[in-house]
């Protein structure tokens, strides 16, 4: 093994064997809860270490990124940055999950697109707690309004919520409020049991509070150089 693949397989390692206990902290199966390796910024080779170690998901945030590493590595691939309407067409080529839908007019395309290449899309609508514009998601009081509005688009499944707490928060506030309102979600779409919630900082607390995918990338791959 080289050193970076030594370096990555004991990160990894690390990370699962938190991950594991989280869940049975909290009295959850493991099964319950996709890791998705966030490979933003870190090159395809990593990708393809990850994937020698049995990560199947992997998630970026730049479309560009997306088609290169998707096409060098097989995989279940996952986009979480922020959705620009012109590069939708693109995003729909390689990935499965979108995680950071907020608007309509974004889904109503992702549905006309998909309805055209014949794929299937499999979307998390994004909250935001707070509201400020620069994390992206809509607030609490205009979630169902915009599931209402995409509920029934062809080739488009709702599959849950996504949500990225803002920075001041308390981590253990942030992510009951994001259950709460995952919890209430669910009366009206009870097929939308996902919950897109933690990153390397808070991931744990996240699994106490029910996410079922996490989103790592810098707790496997190391600090990156910048950050989109
Ligand atoms: C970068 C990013 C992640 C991964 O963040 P880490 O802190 O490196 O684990 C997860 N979700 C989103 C939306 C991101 O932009």
């Amino acid at each position: 093994m080289s050193s970076r693949e030594i370096e990555i397989a004991t990160e990894l390692a690390a990370v699962e064997s938190q991950i594991a206990a989280a869940a049975a902290k909290a009295g959850r199966d493991r099964s319950e809860i996709t890791l998705i390796a966030v490979t933003k910024t870190y090159p395809a080779s990593d990708v393809e270490i990850l994937r020698n170690l049995g990560v199947q998901n992997f998630g970026e945030n730049r479309n560009e990124e997306g088609v290169a590493k998707s096409a060098q590595v097989s995989g279940t691939w996952h986009f979480q940055g922020q959705v620009q309407s012109r590069k939708l067409r693109d995003i729909a080529g390689w990935a499965s999950f979108i995680h950071s839908l907020d608007s309509a007019e974004h889904v109503e395309k992702l549905s006309r697109i998909a309805t055209e290449v014949g794929r299937e899309i499999s979307i998390f609508l994004q909250l935001s707690l707070d509201g400020a514009p620069d994390r992206g998601g809509v607030i609490k009081p205009e979630l169902m309004a915009l599931a209402d509005s995409v509920a029934n688009l062809p080739q488009i499944k709702l599959v849950g919520l996504m949500c990225v707490p803002p920075v001041e928060y308390e981590h253990e506030r942030a992510f009951s409020e994001i259950a709460e309102i995952h919890e209430g979600f669910l009366t009206n779409y009870p097929a939308a049991t996902f919950l897109s919630a933690g990153m390397s900082s808070d991931y744990q607390i996240a699994i106490s509070h029910g996410a079922t995918h996490l989103r790592i990338g810098s707790q496997i791959l190391g600090s990156r150089p910048y950050h989109p």
